[in-house]
């Protein structure tokens, strides 16, 4: 098989790094957890995208108090293997996560209430080199409503917009994940470079609030957006969730979106378990495997592996 250079979507790994008191180590093959570099090496992951999820944190403090505790606990485990680990904050550096010798990570905060209202802490956590933001989790908060709400709730509030064009113009990736339906077509309207689902999958094939409508995902692409399909199990089937379901996902959003707007987006380490077949990072050749034997060719693979993303991430991200 020829070997595919992977970028992934979502992952929750960096809770991993702030809970002490479990024996994990990022620079070790661990027993636990589903990433670690070591495991990110072995299968071709190029760029791992890591979420911020302050829900991930068991800790009685805020949102942002835990979004920074998270943050803070990702540089410090860097630090730790500096010479291996790039972090992506512009152009340049995606260049050298996907050609380079290292394995690269973008930061991403998954849920606009970590914003707090203020646009300050958008530009400070750009700062602190965060490059993606999931608008919503499940719930409703400053900028939007969640799928958690169910029906009830608005899409983008007009500090919803100002988040999202203050975004576009900074050059951070824009991320529909967990937003309701209503918001999802707001920022599509409103955004002036494509974003991403990073982490979902195909309503018409699994039947879940948090999987796109195929009206969803012809809209995506039309903006020229990518959906990072996740191994969660809840969203690829209500029965066995095993990788001949999951590929099912991979060969309907191809038939509705197209090729160029599919890609991966595991949600490992934010998932109690991954799909049959995926349990870990490491897996993630049989992936490849299979798609290889639904038919796709070594060029439309590739074109889900990284190629997506990576079209995307280069109209967003600035140059320096
Ligand atoms: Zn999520």
């Amino acid at each position: 098989m020829e070997f595919v250079r992977i970028i992934d979507g979502h992952c929750d790994t960096v809770s991993l790094f702030y809970m002490p008191e479990k024996d994990y180590d990022f620079n070790k093959k661990n027993n636990i957890g589903h990433i670690d570099l070591p495991r990110l090496r072995s299968s071709g992951v190029k760029l791992q995208f890591f979420a911020f999820c302050s829900e991930s944190v068991p800790s009685r403090s805020g949102t942002l108090h835990k979004c920074l505790q998270l943050v803070d606990a990702y540089y410090r485990t860097k630090e730790r293997c500096q010479s291996d680990l790039l972090t992506v904050y512009n152009l340049a550096d995606l260049d050298e996560a996907m050609h380079g010798a290292k394995t690269a990570t973008l930061l991403s905060v998954e849920g606009g209430e970590t914003l707090e209202g203020d646009l300050a802490i958008l530009r400070i956590l750009w700062r602190l080199g965060v490059r993606a933001l999931g608008l919503t989790w499940n719930l409703r908060n400053q900028l939007a409503t969640g799928v958690g709400e169910g029906t009830k709730g608005e899409g983008l509030t007009s500090f919803g917009r100002k988040v999202v064009r203050e975004m576009n113009k900074m050059g951070m990736l824009v991320d529909l994940a967990h937003i309701n339906e209503k918001g999802f077509y707001d920022t599509l309207d409103i955004s002036t470079v494509p974003v991403v689902v990073s982490h979902a999958n195909a309503r018409a094939i699994c039947d879940h609030p948090r999987n796109l409508s195929d009206d969803q995902l012809k809209k995506l692409a039309e903006h020229d957006g990518v959906i990072g399909l996740s191994f969660c199990p809840q969203f690829v089937c209500h029965k066995k969730a095993d990788m001949e379901r999951l590929l099912d996902h991979f060969v309907h959003v191809a038939e509705v979106a197209g090729i160029d707007h599919l890609g991966i987006g595991s949600d490992f380490d934010g998932i109690k378990q991954a799909v049959e077949g995926l349990e870990d990072v490491s897996c993630l050749p049989r992936l490849i495997e299979g798609l290889y034997s639904r038919g796709f060719s070594l060029g439309e693979i590739n074109k889900i592996s990284s190629a997506n993303f990576l079209r995307v991430l280069k109209q967003v991200l600035p140059a320096i």
